[in-house]
């Protein structure tokens, strides 16, 4: 019986793997000098901390959770992004006592999305969040890290930045109210899922990829003509440092982010080398939404990153380590030759053991796996307490103590 994997998910491996761990590395690296601190969140939630919060008429609520209920009848969602799993775990946990809380995790993410190029049915994803402060420099320290990080990452890719400001809550509920009755003005000329949205959530419809809404939504009222003046100071603001630190960036005024709990700042950076499935990385601020989780009223802000979006632009990655072939002659040297290879991994030495027991057989093996050394033990080596160290790239060879061995390893 073959088991395939299910329909939109993926198994990583080799160079996958590489390159997985090289973003997890890198994000560590950055998470410490940005002086963010890690949290682990369980892969379920209670269904009603997505609801409200996401929208109930969003997407990702009406058509794209992993919903079920589970033995008790209780209704169980497994997370489809991390900001609300890490406010929930902030709360749970009465981590928001002293402010502003900087958290970041890296995990996997459930949607049920047609799946295509960049986009899966279980993806992982990086998310950075700070919590407690209104100060439009923590969304340009978010804006920052994730620039810096991208272009360490890949830096020979073109990455565009483009920001937008939704406002303040009064902004896009005014907004809103004017989209709706422009959209049912030109209801005939729009695709007919956006169509749909004019009436629960008619902002999503500027966010549309069918070119059949482009020329409405192109000539669309513009949410700058809706901000407060605090609002659009704040976003001038924004402007005017992120110019002044040399971080290049568009305005997108059509920029509205998949997600109901946004407001004031919102970013995305694009690449256009993955087709339609183009945003690395998202984000903003979200200052009703710890209220909404039963939390403190304190402003938010962050980003999220896709890992499987990043893997898909990074170049192939070489490992450094040496790889070293233990080869024993006889399966009666076995004790002895288990032996050594315990002496050298107590070194710190990384030894493959083949289980062959044939030179032959196991110096081929050791030639496909591309190793570059190889221990051999036979007779000779077993009955004097040494072993043979053979340079398998320079084809020469030499018997040695197992001290020695490991000294000229460890070079
Ligand atoms: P979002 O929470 O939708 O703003 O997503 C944040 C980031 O996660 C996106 O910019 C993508 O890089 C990544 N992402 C979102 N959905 C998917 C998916 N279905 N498959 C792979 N990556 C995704």
């Amino acid at each position: 019986m073959k088991i395939n994997p299910v329909r939109g998910t993926h198994d990583l491996y080799g160079q996958q793997v590489l390159k997985y761990k090289t973003i997890q590395d890198l994000i560590n690296d950055y998470s410490n000098v940005y002086n963010f601190e890690e949290i682990i969140t369980p892969i379920f939630e209670s269904t009603e901390l997505f609801k409200k919060p996401l929208g109930e008429n969003s997407d990702v609520v009406l058509k794209e959770m992993y919903t079920f209920k589970d033995k008790n009848e209780d209704s169980i969602t497994l997370r489809p992004e991390y900001t609300t799993p890490m406010i929930r775990a902030a709360i749970s946990n009465n981590l928001l006592n002293k402010l502003p809380k900087k958290l970041y995790g890296i995990g996997q993410m459930f949607r049920r999305e047609r799946p295509q190029k960049g986009r899966y049915r279980q993806f992982n994803q990086i998310n950075f969040e700070i919590l407690g402060t209104h100060d439009v420099s923590a969304d340009i320290e978010l804006i920052i890290l994730a620039n810096n990080f991208l272009k360490k990452l890949l830096p020979t890719k073109k990455i565009d930045l483009f920001i937008n400001s939704l406002g303040d809550k009064n902004t896009l509920s005014r907004f809103n109210i004017a989209l709706k009755k422009y959209f049912e003005k030109n209801k005939e000329k729009l695709s007919k899922d956006s169509q749909n949205k004019i009436n629960t959530n008619p902002v999503r419809i500027l966010d549309s990829k069918d070119p059949i809404d482009t020329e409405i939504n192109t000539k669309a009222p513009k949410i700058c003509d809706f901000y407060s003046s605090e609002a659009n100071e704040k976003f001038i603001k924004v402007q005017e440092i992120l110019k002044n630190m040399s971080v290049d960036f568009s305005i997108n005024p059509n920029l509205v982010r998949g997600l109901d709990y946004y407001c004031h700042t919102v970013f995305e950076f694009k690449t256009s080398d993955l087709g339609s499935q183009d945003t690395l990385i998202g984000g903003g601020r979200y200052d009703g939404l710890t209220k909404l989780l039963g939390g403190p009223d304190i402003p938010g802000v962050g980003w999220a990153g896709g890992i499987e979006r990043l893997m898909m632009l990074m170049d192939d990655i070489k490992s450094l380590e040496k790889k070293i072939h233990l080869i024993i002659n006889n399966e009666s040297f076995r004790e002895y030759g288990l032996k050594i290879a315990n002496q050298l991994r107590n070194a710190d030495i990384n030894i493959y053991f083949d289980y062959k027991y044939n030179l032959k057989k196991s110096l081929a093996y050791a030639n496909q796996l591309g190793s570059e050394y190889a221990i051999i033990i036979g007779d000779e080596e077993f009955q004097n307490n040494i072993c043979t160290l053979k340079n398998l790239n320079k084809n020469v060879q030499e018997k040695k103590s197992i001290e020695n061995i490991i000294k000229d390893l460890s070079k």
